[in-house]
């Protein structure tokens, strides 16, 4: 049997340390590095070297994989005075990771040498409750689930898929949601568009949707703009937002949303339903296709489908408008596939998804390589497809 401090000092004897310039020059190289504290969230809470990421040691290996998926990754380890930053290297070069090395001294060292320790942005206590199921997932965590708070969504359509979308975005925490519509509340909406009610029928749809995202998660901050998306206004509306779902029931709408998007750089999850089929994808600028890459051209309003008289089954836009949250979901965490080239079909009545590639056209006119930034025009009318969206 081995005493703590004889197998302290067999550890330190087998891991890497690293002083506190080391650390400084080694995160001022071009090479990433990936500073773990290993304290307790109570010691972490009181203050921590800039830029590290809090695993508990009782955690470390069961979350690593999350954190480094390559072996040779990087990773500095710190504690309060390197003994248990040095068992926690120690562990993970048996795991296999072989560029890991301990902090000598920890956070005493550091502060003794002059190093700078912030204050970690945290939840409250309550928010810590709300969002219990978000930090238990590591992809998540305490430090995404602040990343949903600071993130701000815009919402084109408070109808069937914006409806649903914004429930789950605004019960998951996103702490700005912007919600376009200009419309009132019908009673034929209440088939599908679960934020509004029949005590509200007349009422604009923004608020309604308003008041219902608040009742759910006061921590969302709900900007309503009770207007239609024009040429005029799309830039202004558009600007700031980090992702929009597009849940625009007409052509025009959407050729508009594209060129804006496109020129301000912003990522679209676009959605579509008609009838018992509907599909999905996501627009990055610059990284794939863009609506006008699928769609060139606007359809001919003998073939624009007329979805008044179409009818739609009303919980297909809730399915969409559920996946269009969750792939904005993963945009803001920067986790998973994104639906990026890709189109997902759904068809309710055979319950099958399917996806096809989509790929960029060169000859783009909105974002093909040699095209200019589109002019904003507004699109003329193909089809009035007021409802169902
Ligand atoms: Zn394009």
């Amino acid at each position: 049997m081995s005493t703590y401090e004889h197998y302290l000092r067999q550890v330190l004897r087998s891991v890497a340390e690293v002083s506190v310039s080391e650390l400084l020059a080694a995160r001022a190289s071009a090479t990433p590095l990936l500073l773990l504290d290993v304290r307790e969230p109570d010691e972490h809470e009181q203050g921590v070297i800039p830029g590290a990421r809090l695993v508990p040691r009782g955690l470390l290996e069961g979350r690593i994989e999350q954190l480094a998926k390559d072996p040779e990754a990087r990773i500095v380890v710190y504690c309060h005075s390197g003994k248990r930053s040095a068992f926690a290297a120690h562990s993970l070069s048996l795991m296999g990771y072989v560029n890991v090395s301990s902090l000598s001294g920890g956070i005493v060292a550091w502060r003794a040498a002059g190093g700078s320790v912030t204050k970690p942005e945290l939840l409250s206590a309550s928010q810590r409750a709300r969002y219990s199921r978000h930090v238990l997932l590591p992809e998540v965590g305490e430090a995404g689930q602040l990343q949903l708070l600071k993130s701000r969504v815009l919402l084109l359509g408070a109808g069937g898929l914006g409806c649903p979308a914004a429930y789950y975005l605004a019960a998951a925490g996103v702490g700005t949601l912007g919600i376009i519509d200009d419309d009132n509340v019908d009673e034929s909406n209440l088939q599908r568009q679960i934020l509004h009610n029949s005590r509200r029928i007349g009422q604009k749809k923004v608020a309604s949707a308003e008041q219902t995202l608040r009742e759910l998660n006061p921590d969302v901050k709900v900007i309503a703009h009770p207007v239609r998306l024009g040429a005029d206004n799309a830039l202004d509306l558009l600007s700031g937002y980090d992702v929009i779902v597009d849940g625009a029931d007409n052509f025009p709408t959407r050729y508009l949303l594209n060129d804006a998007s496109v020129i301000l750089n912003i990522p679209v999850v676009h959605a579509s339903v008609y009838r018992f089929e509907a599909q999905l994808t996501t627009f990055i600028p610059t990284k794939g296709p863009c609506y006008r890459c699928l769609y060139p051209e606007p359809p001919p309003p003998e073939l624009a489908p007329s979805c008044e008289q179409a009818g739609v089954l009303g919980v297909l836009p809730g399915v969409l408008g559920v996946l269009q949250a969750t792939e904005t979901l993963k945009l803001l965490l920067n986790v998973g596939e994104s639906l990026v080239g890709r189109l997902l079909l759904y068809d309710a009545l055979l319950a099958t998804f399917n996806y096809i590639k989509v790929r960029s056209k060169p000859d783009c006119p909105a974002c093909g390589l040699h095209a200019t930034p589109p002019v904003l025009t507004d699109w003329p009318a193909i089809c009035k497809q007021t409802s169902p969206r």
